[in-house]
């Protein structure tokens, strides 16, 4: 049981999800209002596209407003004034904070925020952290290199919001944080998937110590899928002895969803803050009700530096039919976010994610948390192969978590794979974020 409260906006978090939706109209209303008069480049972007503010009546009228998404902002950026073009709608003087994305996917865009948006930032983020039992009398352990991202300032700053002691483990390495968790009895942390078992690897492999006997009871997890993906998340809770719950949230974006206490099998999206509008992938469709997904449009409502309107995030949800018994009536995405419209591809022509893998590799006992997929042209055919690290103790059952891990792999994904097997310890560890798929093929 969680003390206290129940929700960080008992008004907000139980408002009638048409009563929401009023709100929804008249807060984007607001922030399209905020950019057109004060960015030379959304002003531009609405005016070429025949639309303005008083267009806007309904929420079916806001699918006529153009997207905006990542490759839009870095062409911005590379055009005066520096450092952030002409989207930014307040003077420089005004802006207090500087973040970028990490860049995986070309150029980085840079994200200015007033202090009146890194104080939003904290408020998103409380709402997040109170849904997972974060309470005042939480020590919070943030074993992250604090940098130019915005992870994790913003959970840093959203349990200080709350009233949680934080404790920053910055440029500690992965043995003196949790040398520092045992020393001070933290009872939460935050980090990213592949992180945060990468730290019970070091603790039991390195320094004999079982992190199940520390006291963190619970972990939010970030950056990655991985504690959507259930059997990444039974591994980590099994491995901590603590809850784990979801979040997904973007630099350009803010913190847009939280998993709950009820762990219901995906994430509330915060929609007193944000507008989410899902779009079939294909046809361009806003996709309403449940059963299909598509990728995410969305819409931050009271950001000003740089404001995020429409702003195309490729990550691919959908709607979830079920309510969460948790009370709040912000809808579910189903499963979390399940993938990317960038990393979904046709191998052999068959849609491929490869996060279908990942549940497959980690829910199979004997196998290591760690795995390398490839997709190679072989002699003009499409291959694909898969690398997982047997466990020592696994060593005589090989045979049958081999023929058990290729039947898995083609009920989930239709695919046949080349398997190899190496031994613990032999396939790359990564430090925040994996990159563990690599596509070799020419963009075919
Ligand atoms: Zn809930």
């Amino acid at each position: 049981m969680t003390d206290g409260p129940v929700y960080w906006n008992p008004v907000l978090e139980t408002y009638p999800l048409e009563k929401i939706r009023v709100l929804q109209l008249k807060k984007f209303n607001k922030i399209f209002q905020w950019a057109y008069d004060n960015s030379k480049f959304h002003r531009k972007l609405y005016h070429e596209a025949g639309v303005g503010p008083d267009d806007i009546r309904t929420l079916e009228d806001i699918q006529t407003i153009p997207k905006v998404d990542k490759s839009a902002m870095q062409d911005i950026q590379r055009k005066d004034p520096f450092p952030y073009g002409d989207a930014l709608c307040v003077p420089l003087e005004e802006v207090t904070e500087y973040r970028q994305t990490s860049g995986t996917t070309g150029q980085p865009v840079y994200q200015p925020d007033t202090w009146q948006d890194w104080e939003w930032w904290s408020e998103s983020w409380a709402y997040l952290l109170w849904a997972q039992g974060y309470r005042p009398h939480d020590r919070v352990f943030i074993p992250f290199g604090y940098n130019v991202f915005v992870a994790f300032w913003a959970g840093h700053y959203g349990a200080e919001k709350i009233g949680c002691e934080v404790v920053p483990g910055g440029v500690l390495d992965t043995r003196a944080r949790i040398l520092k968790i045992q020393e001070l009895n933290a009872t939460a942390m935050m980090g990213t998937p592949t992180y945060i078992l990468g730290m019970a690897d070091t603790a039991v492999n390195e320094m004999n110590l079982d992190p199940s006997q520390l006291t963190i009871s619970k972990i939010t997890c970030a950056g990655e899928p991985g504690a959507s993906i259930p059997s990444t998340k039974r591994r980590i809770e099994e491995a901590w002895g603590a809850k784990v719950y979801d979040h997904a949230g973007a630099t350009e974006i803010g913190a847009w969803s939280y998993e709950c206490l009820e762990q219901p099998g995906g994430m509330h999206v915060n929609e007193a803050l944000f507008l989410v509008e899902i779009e079939d992938i294909e046809t361009g469709e806003i996709i309403e009700k449940p059963g299909r997904r598509g990728k995410m449009i969305i819409t931050a409502f009271d950001r000003q530096a740089q404001p995020c309107i429409r702003f195309d995030s490729k990550d691919i949800i959908e709607w979830d039919a079920n309510s969460c018994s948790c009370g709040r009536t912000f809808r579910l995405i189903k499963d979390g976010v399940v993938g990317r419209a960038d990393d979904i591809t046709k191998v052999k022509g068959v849609l491929f994610a490869p996060s279908a893998v990942e549940d497959v590799v980690r829910g199979l006992d004997g196998l290591g948390n760690e795995y390398e997929l490839q997709i190679d042209t072989v002699d003009s055919r499409e291959q694909i192969s898969l690398q997982v690290e047997l466990m020592p103790e696994a060593e005589t059952r090989r045979e049958t978590i081999e023929a058990e891990l290729s039947d898995q792999l083609r009920l989930k994904t239709n695919l046949h794979y080349d398997l190899k097997f190496r031994k613990y310890g032999e396939l790359p560890r990564y430090q925040v974020k994996a990159n563990r798929f690599k596509d070799n093929r020419n963009n075919l």
